[in-house]
C-alpha cells in the first residue's frame, strides 16, 4: 500500500529525482567494502548539490513525520513494531547534528532518544548488552542509539578494555542480539557515519576556537584521534562482521553535513515505508459515539 501524504511547497522542485540509486541501495555496505579508499566527501548515489539536498529533506519530512505518527498510533493500539537507528561515528563525525536535524523533523513524543558513554559502576556490574537491552525501543517508538553496543568492538578493542578472545566472540553475540531484536519487530537501521580525518581536524580545532563550541570538546578526542588507523581497523572489522540481512550497515560519508542529514533522512524514511503503517481502526462504534456526542 503506498503511503499518500500531503507534502507541502518544497513539492515538485525535482530534488527526489536527484537519486540515482535509491538510497538504501546506494549506502548499504558492499560485500568487499573498503574503508581505505571511502570517500567521505562524496555523496553515493546523489547527483544534487547542497541545496536540492536540503529541499529533499525539506520535502519529505511531512511524510517522515505521519509515518512516525502512524507508529505510534499502532504501538498505542496493541502493535509490537518499532525502529531502531544505530547511529556510530568517530568524534566529529556528526551524530548530534542527525539528531537534531532528522530525527528533531518528528513528534519527540514518538522518539526514545539514548547516547552511550563510558559505562556506569552500575553497567560494568552486567554485561555489555545489558544497557542495551534496557534502551531498547518500546513498541511504537523510534529508539535512536547515539553509540551503542558497537563501541564494546570498537573502544574496546582499540584501548584493550577487553583480552582479544573477548572481544573477538562479540561479533558474533551482536549478530545474534540483533537478529533477536529484528524478530521481536525492531526494523534496524545502522549507520556508520564516516567523517575523513582531515575533517575531523578541523572540527575540533574549530571546537576550540568557538567559545560556544568548548562544551563539545573533550581532552580524550585527540586521545583517540591518535588512535585512529586503529579505529579504522576496528570500523572496517565491524563493516565486515555485523552488516546482515536483518541488521545492515550503512556507511554514509560525513564530511558533507548536508549530505549526511539527507542520507539518513531518507534510510529511516525507507525504514518506515517499509512498515505499511496504515492507522489503527476504532476499537468503538464510531456512529454510537457521534449519536451519544451530538446529544450533549
Ligand atoms: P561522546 O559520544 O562524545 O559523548 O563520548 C562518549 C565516550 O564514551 C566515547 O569516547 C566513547 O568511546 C565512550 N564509550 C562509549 N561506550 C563505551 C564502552 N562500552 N566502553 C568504553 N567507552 C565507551
Ligand atoms: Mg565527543
Amino acid at each position: 500500500m503506498a503511503t499518500t501524504t500531503k507534502t507541502k511547497a518544497t513539492h515538485g522542485s525535482g530534488a527526489e529525482g536527484a537519486w540515482e540509486v535509491p538510497p538504501e541501495q546506494a549506502l548499504r555496505v558492499p560485500e568487499g567494502f573498503d574503508l581505505a579508499v571511502f570517500d567521505r566527501a562524496s555523496t553515493p548515489g546523489f547527483t544534487g548539490d547542497k541545496a536540492a539536498g536540503k529541499a529533499l529533506v525539506a520535502q519529505h519530512a511531512d511524510e517522515l513525520s505521519e509515518l512516525q505518527e502512524r507508529l505510534f498510533a499502532e504501538g498505542r493500539s496493541g502493535g509490537s513494531r518499532s525502529v531502531l537507528l544505530v547511529l556510530q561515528g568517530m568524534d566529529t563525525a556528526g551524530k548530534g547534528g542527525i539528531v537534531r536535524h532528522v530525527v528533531g523533523l518528528v513528534d519527540p513524543q514518538g522518539v526514545a532518544h539514548r547516547s552511550f558513554g563510558v559505562p556506569t559502576p552500575e553497567e560494568r556490574r552486567h554485561d555489555y548488552l545489558w544497557r542495551i537491552r534496557r534502551a531498547l525501543p518500546e513498541p511504537g517508538y523510534i529508539g535512536v542509539f547515539d553509540r551503542s553496543h558497537y563501541e564494546d568492538v570498537l573502544v574496546a578493542r582499540v584501548d584493550a578494555l577487553v583480552p582479544p578472545e573477548v572481544w573477538e566472540a562479540r561479533y558474533d553475540e551482536i549478530n545474534r542480539f540483533e537478529a533477536e531484536v529484528a524478530a521481536a519487530g525492531t526494523t534496524i537501521v545502522k549507520v556508520a557515519l564516516l567523517v575523513s580525518y582531515e575533517e575531523q581536524r578541523a572540527r575540533l580545532m574549530e571546537r576550540l576556537e568557538r567559545p560556544d563550541k568548548f562544551w563539545k570538546y573533550n581532552p580524550n578526542d585527540v586521545d583517540s584521534r591518535q588512535k585512529w588507523p586503529a579505529y579504522q581497523e576496528a570500523y572496517q572489522a565491524v563493516l565486515d562482521r555485523t552488516s546482515t540481512d536483518v541488521a545492515p550497515w550503512h556507511v554514509v560519508p560525513a564530511d558533507r553535513k548536508w549530505f549526511a542529514r539527507l542520507a539518513v533522512s531518507e534510510l529511516l524514511l525507507d525504514a518506515l515505508r517499509g512498515l505499511d503503517l496504515g492507522w489503527p481502526p476504532a476499537d468503538f462504534d464510531v456512529a454510537v459515539e457521534k449519536a451519544r456526542l451530538a446529544a450533549t
